[in-house]
């Protein structure tokens, strides 16, 4: 039963000092939980304290793997708007290259 911080994460610090098992540990590339100290925070708080400051979605993963704060649950933009903006942004950029080479 432990929770675990993956590649997405950016290195802020912020959840580290918010362990109460002092589970959470700088590492390279990222930071990292040793499963074997993470309780989930059961007994201590309602939410995992680390992913409830987290500011990066799917950072931090349930011990099935699924992220805690899915795409979306933090920035409020829904995958389809994402998908949207992400394909409006593709589009422009090939634009600009077939402007560059013309
Ligand atoms: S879930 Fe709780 S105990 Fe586990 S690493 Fe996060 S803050 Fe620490
Ligand atoms: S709060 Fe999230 S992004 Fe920041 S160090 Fe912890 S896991 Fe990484």
């Amino acid at each position: 039963m432990a929770l675990e911080i993956i590649e997405s994460c950016v290195n802020c610090y912020a959840c580290e000092p918010l362990c109460p098992n002092q589970a959470i540990y700088q590492a390279s590339p990222h930071f990292l939980i040793d499963a074997d100290k993470c309780t989930e925070c059961i007994g201590d708080f309602l939410d995992a304290q680390c992913a409830s400051i987290c500011p990066i979605e799917g950072a931090i993963l349930t011990e099935l793997g699924e992220p805690i704060n899915p795409p979306g649950s933090l920035t409020g933009i829904s995958l389809e708007l994402l998908a949207k903006y992400q394909a409006a942004v593709e589009a422009t950029y090939q634009a600009a290259l077939a402007a560059k080479s013309a």
